[in-house]
């Protein structure tokens, strides 16, 4: 199905690599030209030039710290009227919520929450007036049924997406819509160092784990970056202009709930 967002522009935060690199690559294979981001200069740069290779469109690399505002400064200098704008960062680590501290709080919430905010703060106006906007904020499937030990991780995206459940529908009457795209367990770095917490609180080695996982999912395997990023691009595609405040469950049908 041709999306209809050949020639349009799209920022995707922490995209050097996993979900974030998934989401480019499917805009990218649309047509789409990109700003990408990441904190290391190395991986991106390398993912910028893998993507402009592969879909001849342009791709700016802004390396920088999503979270910091800073980091979302230069983001929004390379592009500061964007089409499609893709949030996400790096999730909060796992523990007992009996270690963690204010800062730690604020860390998640700066992050996983409202980072995201102010990005779509500072684009949403603009796409309004071009009355053509896609905003996907990569969240997880946290949100729907929290994992104990990603306490921050729970907290702070049920209030992001508690907040675009609002803001969401003040938007669609322009073509802007919001949505969210919930990963279960895909295959990426992220997954590979919960795999290792795991390890070395259970005694079995990660290898086992990832086993017990993939048997245990109803897919019997995790995702693929490529999977995730094709659900991006449909929910950043002209069709999807009727779908907002939405939260996409991608888990292989891991959540056992019937809606
Ligand atoms: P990943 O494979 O570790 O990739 C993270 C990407 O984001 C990298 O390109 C990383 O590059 C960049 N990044 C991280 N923090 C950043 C920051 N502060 N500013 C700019 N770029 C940043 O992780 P992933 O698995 O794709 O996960 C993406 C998001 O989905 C995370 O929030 C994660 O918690 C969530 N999630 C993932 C899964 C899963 O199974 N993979 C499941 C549920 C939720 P640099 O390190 O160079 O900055």
């Amino acid at each position: 199905m041709e999306l209809g967002i050949r020639g349009k522009t799209a920022l995707v935060c922490a995209a050097s690599k996993g979900l974030g690199k998934g989401c480019a690559q499917a805009l990218a294979r649309e047509g789409v030209n990109l700003v990408i981001t990441a904190r290391g200069s190395e991986a991106l740069e390398a993912t910028a030039a893998e993507i402009r290779n592969a879909f001849k469109v342009t791709v700016i690399a802004v390396s920088g710290d999503i979270t910091t505002a800073q980091g979302r400064e230069a983001a929004l200098k390379a592009a500061p009227a964007p089409d499609i704008l893709v949030n996400n960062a790096g999730g909060p680590p796992p523990g007992d919520f009996r270690e963690w501290d204010r800062d730690a709080w604020v860390k998640a919430l700066d992050a996983n929450m409202i980072a995201p905010i102010l990005m779509i703060r500072a684009l949403v106006d603009g796409m309004i007036a071009r009355k053509f906007g896609r905003i996907v904020n990569i969240t997880s499937a946290a949100v729907k049924a929290p994992i104990a030990e990603l306490g921050l991780s729970n907290g702070a995206r049920t209030g992001l997406t508690g907040f675009i459940a609002g803001l969401s529908r003040t938007t669609v009457r322009h073509n802007v819509t919001v949505n969210n795209l919930l990963p279960g367990p895909f295959e990426t770095d992220r997954l590979r160092s919960n795999l290792e917490f795991h390890a070395q609180k259970t005694g079995k080695s990660a290898d086992e784990l990832r086993k017990l996982r993939t048997e245990a999912n109803p897919a019997g395997r995790f995702g693929t970056i490529e999977e995730f990023g094709d659900a991006c691009a449909y929910l950043c595609s002209a069709q999807a202009g009727f779908v907002t405040g939405q939260n996409l469950l991608m888990d292989g049908g891991a959540y056992p709930g019937t809606f």
